[in-house]
This record gives C-alpha cells, structure tokens and sequence, in this order.
C-alpha cells in the first residue's frame, strides 16, 4: 500500500474499537474489519437481496452483493490514488448496505411506514445494528466491534433524533461535521455504481433502450464515441463499452477533483478533514450530469410500471409480515422471542430486515397461504 497522507485514517490517529481487543497479527485494523465484514451472515444474504429488481426476475442483474463489490473496487482505486486507506474505505464499502430490507427501496419504504409510530426504520441506522448488534457469532460480544471510523463510514446519514441516541458516533450530525475522507468516498462510489449498473441493467432488462438513454448527455457522449472507433459494434458490447467508459469518467473526474480539493482546502489531519466542507466531490460539470442521468433513471426505471409493480408487491409482503408478526409476535421464530412488549415492533423490524427477498416472499406464503406449511 502507497504511505497514507497525513489526513488519511490510519492506526495512529483511530479511535478504535468499542471494545478493546489485542492487536491482530499479520494484518491491520482496518484489514480485520474488513475480514469480519465478508464473514458476517448480513453479507452472505446480500447476494439475495435486490436494489431494483426483484431477485427472482433475472439472474444476470446486480444484487445487493456484487453491488457492493462494485462499490468497493471504485473507492479502492481512488483511494490508493488520494493515499487515503484503502482497506477502511473497503470495509466501508462492503459494509453500506447490510441493513437493507427485502426488495431494495421498496421494503425500506414499507418498513419505515409500518414502525413511524416506534421510532422509524432507517437502513443506514440498521446497517449500524446489524454490525453493532444484530451479528452474534463472537463469543465476547455482540456484533462484529469494528472500529469507530468504519462504523462511522457506514453511517451515512442519520436523523438529528437518533444522532442524539448514539453518543460519539452521532455527534457529527449534531456538529454539522463531515466524516472522513475514506467515508465521503465510498459515499460517492456508491452513487458511481448504482448509476451505472441500474443503465447496465435497465438496457438489459429491456425497461430502457439505447435511443431513450441518448438524450442524456453522458450517455449520449460516451456511447457516439465507442461508435466512432468501432463502427461494427453493437448488442450487448456496445453497452458494456459504453458504460465501462462512462464509469471510468467519473473514477477519474472524482480522483481529480478530489485531489485539486484538497490541494486548496490543505488538510493536514483528520480533525481538518472533519471541520472542512466535504472534499470528495465531483466537478460541477460532472455532477451536473450525474444530476441528469439520476433525474433519468428515476423517471423511466424505477418509475417504469413494471417495476411499480414489483414495488407494489414488496410494499404489501413486507406491510402483511410486519402487521402479522406483531400482531401475534409468537409466530416470529424462537430466537426472536421473549422480547418485551414494547420492543416487539423493532425486533420485527430486525427480522424482516434480515430476511432476503425470496425468504420474505415464502415467509409471506407460509403465513397467508391456506395450503402451505
Ligand atoms: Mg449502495
């Protein structure tokens, strides 16, 4: 690994773990965050859970799994690039969505609704749980204890509420202050990645076609160029090119603009980083176009009427589980039992967020259905 700038994380300046544990050998801190973040049992179901598409529809769309995966190899690279710590923003990258629901923003809406009156369902709060709590494979604590800055990158975002509730970890938010630069970045690859593969998969699913997508401009620049060089180009390389580049751009717009950020701002430490404005950004004309593409994708992909309906039907099995199980919390599974009344509505959160789509549809099947068991 390249030496660390000096307003990267690194061992010197961590605030380490909640619990204090001997230091592992032969790898670093961060490198064991990591490790503990792929053997966790969150990260196994992501294979199984969706953004957009519901699993069942296609076994060639991205799942929550190789999204992750995506997220983390854009960060990496740029981070090796900016000298900032490349197994943290890793660890953070793998780590941002293991609290996400079932069926992707659908579930997390329908969740969100069903616990507003207990105090809401955030899935980058839950993300936090579940690493902090939910994972119980360790025989000294609950959760995987990773260190503060890897908890504190998965914490994108939070309510001024529940910052309040989380003592160290949420006073950023009360401060207005930014997290660290290895955090911002995986931040942005997530956004990198999922606009990316959602055109990937919007064109392969045949929801969005090439003609609709010219009318963006980064699309439309990207694509009249592989056509350019290679005339007799087309079909499914045509936009594997196309995207290939367009994501390249962008690593490369971000690494650059990143770097001319922090030559102006000068951060010298990590506590600069935290009381500057956020540094990992890109060009304004670059997110201006990101703008458009976003703007895009919303409009004909996630609002495109078979995928509203896909999100209709998410939004009523997780409604149906939810209303079910806390109804009658003695059909929820022993292990989620014995809870006191008034935390029964979160630990149904808790379950159904753990659940992967198809486990959350036969679930569904297996409480509703009259002829199943
Ligand atoms: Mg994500």
């Amino acid at each position: 690994m390249p030496e660390l700038a000096s307003y990267a994380v690194g061992q010197h300046n961590s605030r380490g773990r909640c619990l204090k544990e001997p230091p592992p050998a032969g790898r670093s801190e961060f490198q064991r965050d990591r490790d503990r973040i792929i053997h966790s049992t969150a990260f196994r179901r992501l294979e199984y859970k969706t953004q957009v598409f519901v699993n069942h529809e296609g076994d060639l769309f991205r799942t929550r799994l190789t999204h992750s995966l995506e997220v983390a190899q854009i960060a990496r690279s740029v981070a090796r690039s900016l000298q900032l710590n490349e197994d943290l923003t890793e660890a953070i990258a793998l780590a941002h969505d293991l609290g996400h629901t079932p069926f992707g923003h659908a579930g997390q809406d329908a969740l969100h609704k069903c616990m507003k009156p207990y105090g809401g369902f955030e899935h980058n709060l839950q993300s936090l749980r579940v690493v902090d709590m939910l994972e119980q494979r360790y025989a000294a604590f609950d959760g995987l204890n990773l260190c503060f800055e890897t908890r504190e990158g998965i914490l994108k975002h939070c309510s001024l509420n529940n910052a309040r509730r989380l003592g160290e970890l949420g006073k950023r938010f009360i401060r207005r202050q930014r997290p660290s630069l290895e955090a911002q970045l995986a931040n942005i690859a997530d956004e990198i990645a999922y606009n990316n593969h959602d055109v990937d998969d919007g064109l392969r699913s045949g929801l969005l076609t090439i003609e609709q997508l010219s009318n963006v401009k980064m699309f439309a620049r990207h694509i009249q160029a592989v056509r350019r060089e290679y005339p007799k180009i087309d079909g499914r390389r045509l936009v594997h090119e196309t995207v290939r580049r367009m994501i390249s751009s962008l690593v490369v717009d971000l690494t650059e603009h990143g770097r001319k950020q922090i030559r102006r701002h000068r951060p010298a430490s990590l506590d600069d980083v935290r009381r500057l404005p956020t540094l990992i950004t890109f060009s304004t004309t670059v997110k201006d176009e990101q703008q458009e593409l976003k703007h895009f994708l919303r409009q004909h992909l996630y609002q495109h009427y078979q995928v509203v309906r896909m999100t209709a039907k998410a939004q009523r099995v997780v409604t149906d589980l939810f209303q079910a199980f806390v109804a009658a919390p003695r059909l929820l599974p022993p292990q989620y039992q014995g809870t006191p009344q008034t935390a029964v509505a979160r630990t149904v959160a808790d379950y159904i967020a753990g659940m992967t789509d198809r486990y959350a549809m036969r679930e569904h099947r297996r409480l509703f259905a009259v002829d199943e068991i």
